[in-house]
């Protein structure tokens, strides 16, 4: 299995492409559990796991931060 340096937490993983909504990357990026400028990088199941267990702690918080676009590369 092929492994890379994951770009937000820099453990060996394999890494993949992760989707959120536009909605959800705004508040993580508002709240610097991620940078913007990973929102379109692959990442770590761990770091998947870990932002995906923020947005459903403080999904009553995700609904009121501000809806944004951002560019992806697809
Ligand atoms: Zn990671």
């Amino acid at each position: 299995m092929k492994t890379q340096e994951c770009p937000r937490c820099a453990n060996l993983a394999r890494l993949s492409k992760r989707t959120f909504s536009d909605q959800a990357l705004a508040a993580l990026v508002v709240w610097n559990d991620l940078s913007e400028k990973l929102i379109d990088e692959s990442i770590c199941d761990d770091c998947y796991g870990e932002l995906r267990d923020i947005l459903i702690e403080r999904i009553e918080e995700v609904k009121s931060v501000s809806p944004r676009t951002f560019n992806r590369a697809s």
